[in-house]
């Protein structure tokens, strides 16, 4: 999914307990920011000291467990991705 219309405005939502104390400055997410591991577009932005890594959802989740002790800033706008349709049995 490609939004091109720039206008990436909206707030950041924060997940329930991800309570942080610093203020930092994070820029949305934009359609030419690229996964570091597979080149897919990126949803999830990871600052660590050394900088920032860019990941898709799906790499982002890989990485989460790794990366989540050292990372200063999460910043997760895979809720922008479609839902994945789920398998629904009636
Ligand atoms: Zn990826």
């Amino acid at each position: 999914m490609h939004d091109t219309t720039g206008s990436f405005g909206g707030p950041t939502i924060r997940k329930a307990g991800d309570v942080t104390t610093t203020a930092l400055a994070t820029s949305p997410l934009k359609a030419a920011d690229r996964c570091d591991s597979c080149g897919a577009q990126a949803y999830i932005r990871v600052v660590i000291k050394e900088g920032d890594l860019l990941f898709c959802g799906h790499h982002g989740r890989r990485h989460e467990a790794k990366l989540r002790p050292v990372a200063l800033e999460w910043h997760d706008e895979t809720d922008r991705l479609a839902p994945q349709p789920t398998t629904v049995t009636d």
